[in-house]
């Protein structure tokens, strides 16, 4: 088989995590299988390079912020390919460039437009490891480094895997599958032996980093069998991460997710004309900044309230977009001490009473929910951010999903 493995942070973050997982590659070679390991930076590195950058500028160029992080995953590729050499397995590590992946130009957050295998080929057919440097790639126009966005290298794993038709893409981790939630907030969590790929593109996208949402995407636009584990348990077999068909049992929900990065902005006596959403949100998508909740209040003598959530890392520009419309409200204001949490599940789509279940269990802990959107298989909450992980355990316990 033609395995790709990808490591995370934690699964790198010293010397002897790196020692571990040439342990877990060797293993799986003396199993006769090929491997490409996709791994990222040590754990904190990432941030650390962020935090240098930010002491020059706020605003550094994107891609020489590219050029800065791209550094971090590359030091752990030579390391685990110098080590696994060492040990009698030859290998070659190889950036983003030598694998071949080339991405748009949107520095910082870019896109993968193609994968070029011929390298990654070679090298297979020669008998060696690869360990590629996740989570960049080059810029087709002008042919500098570029990244994936936080959490990338799943992308690289996940592309990688598509693109060379591996039989499967292992991620590997510091817990050991995909949870009904995340278990530093539920210890009463469970593992999943499987979920679907819109229940887990659901949960990426709201908030469970266990695996970068844009992975999710590609795995399953490229029908990737995509499999969560932990590099620190490799003998336990994870959560597989597959069609909705090849589940049998549907639980009416899969999983709760928490996102603490969200700010509402709120408008209020906003003057109530036509065209002043399609103005408003017009220009905040100019921005590209993710508009994600939106509540619009029934206007009462030609004034109305508007209240919206974006990431907190948009909140900058945010500011600046809405100043254009300061003479449209009598006032704008901003709140960061909000979370979402929000309940997946394809269940959902075929019964009823699953959300009054979910405001229940928040009222019964006397949380206010301020904003509330629901579409075909998730619930999404707005809550003061003090209250988020009792209203997890809350939710997971009004599910009955710790049984
Ligand atoms: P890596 O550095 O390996 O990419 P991440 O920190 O990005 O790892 O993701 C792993 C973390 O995701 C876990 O430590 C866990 O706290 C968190 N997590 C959030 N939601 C879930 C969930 N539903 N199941 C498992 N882990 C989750
Ligand atoms: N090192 C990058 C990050 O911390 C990419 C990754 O680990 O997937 O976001
Ligand atoms: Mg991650």
């Amino acid at each position: 088989m033609l395995k790709v493995l990808k490591f995370g942070g934690t699964s790198v973050g010293t010397l002897d995590r790196i020692q571990n997982v040439a342990e877990i590659i060797k293993n799986i070679k003396d199993d006769g299988h090929d491997v490409i390991a996709v791994v990222s930076a040590m754990s904190g590195e990432t941030n650390k390079l962020i935090e240098y950058a930010t002491h020059f500028s706020k605003s550094a160029m994107p891609h020489e912020m590219d050029m800065l992080l791209s550094s971090g995953e590359r030091v752990t590729s030579a390391l685990l390919s110098i080590a696994l050499n060492e040990q009698g397995y030859p290998t070659t590590s190889m950036s983003g460039r030598q694998a071949g992946i080339v991405t748009d130009n949107a520095h910082t957050k870019a896109r993968i437009e193609s994968i070029d295998t011929t390298n990654m080929k070679q090298a297979i057919s020669e008998g060696k490891t690869i360990i590629v440097a996740g989570f960049q790639g080059i810029s087709q126009d002008n042919g500098r480094v570029s990244t994936l966005g936080r959490g990338g290298s799943d992308l690289t794993a996940v592309a990688i895997a598509g693109a060379i038709q591996a039989d499967v893409c292992e991620i590997y981790t510091d817990v050991d599958g995909i949870y009904t939630t995340d278990p530093r907030i539920e210890p009463k969590a469970k593992k999943l032996d499987k979920i679907s790929y819109d229940e887990m593109l659901e949960l990426a996208s709201l908030g469970a980093k266990v695996l970068q949402n844009r992975s999710v995407e590609m795995a399953k636009k490229l029908n990737v069998n995509l499999v969560s584990r932990s590099s620190f348990t490799p003998e336990v077999e994870g959560t597989l991460i597959t069609k909705e068909e090849n589940i049998m049992e549907k639980p009416l929900v899969s999983g709760i997710a928490l996102d603490k990065n969200q700010v509402r902005v709120g408008m209020y006596g906003v003057t109530d004309r036509p065209g002043i959403a399609s103005a408003i949100f017009t220009a905040l998508a100019d921005a590209n900044i993710n508009v994600d909740m939106i509540v619009q209040t029934v206007g009462v003598d030609g004034k109305t309230d508007l209240d919206f959530t974006i990431p907190t890392t948009d909140w900058e520009i945010c500011k600046e977009v809405m100043q254009k419309f300061e003479e449209d409200a009598e006032n704008i204001d901003y709140n960061e001490a909000i979370c979402k949490v929000s309940i997946v599940g394809v269940g959902m789509k075929s019964h009823t009473g699953v959300a009054s279940k979910a405001f229940t269990a928040l009222a019964n802990e006397n949380i206010n929910i301020r904003i509330i959107s629901t579409s075909e298989i998730k619930i999404s909450m707005i809550v003061e951010e003090k209250y988020a992980e009792l209203a997890v355990r809350a939710l997971h316990e009004a599910y009955n999903l710790d049984q």
